[in-house]
């Protein structure tokens, strides 16, 4: 029997239309781009439904909201469908992958995101692979866990990152090794791939939590970011340099670190290298961080670490148990 997929639109250039004020989705017109693409209808190919989101939206523009509303869709099309490909705007397609790499417990089938530098209605656009091998990958049911396909390279979502603002190839995983090369054939990386869960697919919502990033840079004031840090948001993540290091500023980000950490706040340590991980205490200026009370962010992606503050605050757990299971692999979004 042919496999379905279910194609989720949710905006992003591969379904633009160009406007006198710029790219900007349009409703029913990515629907007409796919219909001229015979691939899409032909006997190879899997059976397939689109479903559009309103508004399409630009991926700039995505919030929690959308999070879980395309989490909804997989979560009441999970039974109908064989897999989903997402198809969202490239800006932040690597936190949609990591948001729902958290809100979907238990999935066992493959979620696709993925999109286009080039609309599909242009001549040379990406949108052409990028979604067709997308399609066969979700039919595949191999890779079954939030994935992002991009131009030959399929990705483990919570670890994807976007490199690129012009280049076709625009994604990699520093951190992880790809799940498939695409080439003439699919090669799936089985060693790579999540083993399947075992569960029925529950849906863990996210609320709007008052989550921040904070990347240092050298000679950064942190006394300027003190009240945000200590009484504004509940999840930080400090982006710093190489292994988790940090200007020393005559100690200042310490007390402020404790005093975020008392009143109810977690902050994560990221690196900014795309590539390697955060060992806190290798240096001077990073140990000071791990005992004022940061927890240790080690390889995960800034993208990763937002969605997994989100999730954890989300489910209303304590701050002890956050700091906990940030350390934690659990969705294979670290090492
Ligand atoms: N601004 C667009 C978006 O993220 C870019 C893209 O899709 O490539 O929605």
């Amino acid at each position: 029997m042919k496999k379905k997929v279910l194609i989720i639109y949710t905006g992003g250039t591969i379904g633009m239309k160009k406007t006198e004020k710029g790219y900007a989705p349009i409703s029913g017109f990515l629907g007409e781009a796919i219909s001229a693409i015979g691939d899409m209808n032909s006997a190879d190919a899997p059976l397939w439904d689109l479903c559009e989101m309103s508004p399409l939206l630009d991926s700039s523009d995505i919030t929690v909201k959308e999070w879980n509303k395309i989490a909804e869709v997989i979560y009441k099309n999970y039974a109908q469908y064989d897999g989903f490909v997402v198809l969202h705007g490239t800006d932040t397609m690597a936190y949609t992958a990591s948001a729902l790499s958290f809100i979907l417990h238990g999935l066992d089938k493959p979620v696709v995101l993925t999109g286009s530098q080039i609309p599909l209605s242009e001549i040379r656009s990406d949108g052409r692979d990028n979604l067709v091998t997308s399609l066969i990958i979700a039919a595949d049911g191999i890779a079954n866990e939030v994935c992002l396909y991009f131009s030959g390279k399929l990705l483990r979502g919570n670890r994807a990152v976007k490199m690129s603002a012009d280049q076709l190839v625009a994604f990699d995983s520093p951190n992880y090794p790809h799940l498939a090369d695409v080439g003439i054939s699919i090669r799936y990386n089985y060693s790579a791939i999540g083993k399947p869960s075992g569960k029925s697919l529950e849906m863990r919502p996210f609320s709007n939590v008052p989550i921040g990033v904070l990347k240092v840079f050298p000679g950064i004031q942190f006394g300027l970011f003190e009240s945000i840090m200590t009484e504004k948001l509940s999840g930080i993540v400090l982006e710093t340099f190489g292994a988790g290091n940090i200007p020393s500023d005559g100690g200042a980000l310490i007390p402020i670190i404790s005093r975020a950490f008392e009143s109810g706040s977690v902050i994560t340590v990221c690196s900014q290298c795309p590539s390697g991980t955060v060992t806190l205490g290798a240096y001077e200026t990073s140990s000071a961080l791990k005992s004022a009370g940061a927890v240790s962010g080690f390889d995960m992606t800034t993208e990763a670490a937002v969605a997994k503050l989100y999730y954890l605050f989300s489910l209303g757990l304590s701050k002890d148990e956050i700091k906990e299971k940030m350390e934690e692999n659990l969705r294979g979004e670290l090492s």
